[in-house]
């Protein structure tokens, strides 16, 4: 058995409104090369100038994942040549990131593992992206709107060893950037993307050499490239040979990695500080900016949720999601305890509800669950609803009745079950009007009931059944609007005789 390490370098395109530095728009999908000037185009003579909201925004990453600010961070430049990058060289940060040695705990299940680790974070730097090339058959098209918006390179110490691990991690991470607000996470846009560094060795021998697997759009390709890479160079080493420190590609539709480019020893990109930018000292101001920032990371409000409201490790994983389906989930729990209802028991209701029928009603109408606060039945209206059907106030089936039509009219849902007049009937004496009209009905079904009370000769669940059937009746006799209970020990009082 060999002992596989893992490293990953994962890039967050920040969501500011203009790229790194300059005033272009920043956004993904507009029309090719519209997004461009010349200081992101690299023209001579122009003067870049730091986006201090991209420099706000990775400063909140970077404390997030536990990393310290240093007290001066700048700028270098990362000479190479491509086409995708007009002015030879990128603008990124080399000897003092903006954030540095930090970690992340992952948590959770992936698969058939159950995984807690903490994955230190090597450094958090701020850079500028490079054009996007599209490759059409015999020509390469370049758009050039890309060049130049904020991003943020995350790098862990090859800390991980499962492909599963790695996955985790880049789910998490995901969340908490969502969480911040300061990326959209969306992987298949390209505003997060992830390259995968694995190596192996014997148990005890530390670091192997490694291979860097690049092109991983989805955090399950990067599962199944690390576990490929790690079986491939097991193979390798049981044969005998040596594995190649390289690039390769992880191709999705055969399934494996490919070999990309070989690069023996790392790449010389002649770093040099970046002369048009001045150092960057946080004042005390900016760090409290990017304090205020900060808001409960996923993880631990999973388990907050746990401890506080009894909800189970699968409720919690999913209230957990989105951070404003977790807003939604605990501003509800509030509203109903303000209606009286005890807090774990509101909170065991309002996630059923939350995780089935509005769920269910989001996925119907076209709405995200991070847009939830967008939606016409919010935490108040769910509250009111939940206490009325905790108070025996109206059945479930008429309160999900009611959610659908207080969306259908942008109602209460209260205002809804008191205009239609979907309250639970609780009064004795109605309730017994439409008793005695389904023993009028029903009789044979009372005589076997009473027959069976006497002897005792019925089967308990014929028994059930029977009564079953009969409170079902009374229900629709009354729109099903009388209280189950109640009609439920009327039947059972006839039933004896009384
Ligand atoms: P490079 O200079 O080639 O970019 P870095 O030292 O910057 O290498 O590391 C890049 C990533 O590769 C980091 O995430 C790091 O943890 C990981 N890494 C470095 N060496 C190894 C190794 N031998 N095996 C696995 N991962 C590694
Ligand atoms: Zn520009
Ligand atoms: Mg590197």
């Amino acid at each position: 058995m060999y002992q596989s390490f893992i490293g990953l370098e994962v890039h967050i395109h920040l969501l500011t409104k203009t790229k790194v530095f300059c005033g272009c728009r920043s956004a993904f999908g507009d029309e090719p090369n519209t997004n461009v000037c010349p200081v992101c185009m690299g023209y001579p003579g122009v003067l870049p100038s730091l986006n201090i909201e991209a420099m706000r925004m990775g400063c909140m990453v970077a404390r997030a994942l536990n990393c310290t600010i240093p007290e001066k961070t700048w700028f270098e430049r990362k000479q190479y040549f491509y086409p995708d990058m007009t002015k030879n060289y990128q603008i990124s940060q080399f000897a003092s990131p903006l954030g540095q040695r930090g970690y992340a705990d992952i948590e959770g299940r992936n698969g058939t593992r159950t995984i807690k680790k903490r994955v230190r974070i090597k450094e958090c730097h701020l850079e500028e992206d490079a054009g996007k090339m599209i490759h059409t058959g015999t020509v390469s098209l370049l758009d050039y709107n890309r060049a130049g918006v904020s991003l943020l390179e995350i790098v862990t110490e090859p800390d991980m060893e499962t492909g599963e691990e790695a996955e985790l991690f880049i789910q998490q991470l995901r969340r908490t950037v969502r969480y911040l607000g300061v990326c959209d996470g969306n992987m298949e846009e390209g505003s997060l993307r992830a390259d995968a560094n694995v190596s192996i060795n014997l148990p005890g021998r530390g670091l192997g050499k490694k291979v860097e697997i690049k092109n991983l759009n989805s955090s399950r390709f990067v599962r199944l490239g690390l576990n490929y890479e790690i079986a491939r160079q097991g193979e390798l080493l049981d044969a005998g040979k040596a594995v190649t420190q390289e690039t390769r590609l992880w191709n999705e539709n055969r399934d494996e990695t490919q070999p990309m480019r070989q690069k023996e020893n790392a790449q010389d990109y002649r770093y040099f500080p970046e002369p048009d930018l001045p150092v960057f000292s946080p004042d005390p101001e900016f760090l409290k900016s990017v304090e205020e920032g900060l808001v409960e990371l996923p993880l631990p409000r999973a388990k907050r949720l746990r401890d506080e409201y009894g909800l189970s490790e699968e409720q919690a994983d999913l209230v957990c999601e989105e951070k404003a389906q977790a807003d939604y989930f605990e501003e509800a729990v509030a509203a109903a305890v303000e209606r009286g209802l005890p807090r774990g028991d509101a909170a065991g209701r309002i996630v059923k509800w939350l995780l089935q029928d509005i769920k269910h009603i989001l996925g119907r109408e076209g709405i995200e669950t991070r847009n939830i606060a967008s939606f016409k039945a919010g935490p108040a209206r769910l509250a009111s609803l939940v206490a009325l059907n905790a108070g025996g106030k109206v059945s479930g089936k008429n309160a999900r009745q009611a959610l659908e039509a207080a969306l259908d009219e942008d109602k209460d849902p209260e205002l809804v079950i008191r205009e239609r007049g979907w309250e639970l009937i609780s009064d004795p004496a109605r309730i017994a009007l439409a008793v005695q009209e389904v023993y009028s009905a029903e009789k044979p079904v009372f005589a076997e009931l009473r027959a069976a009370a006497e002897n005792g000769g019925l089967p308990a669940k014929r028994r059930q059944t029977l009564t079953a059937f009969l409170v079902g009746k009374v229900l629709a006799a009354t729109g099903g609007r009388a209280d189950p209970k109640i009609a439920g020990s009327q039947i059972e009082a006839l039933i004896r005789g009384q």
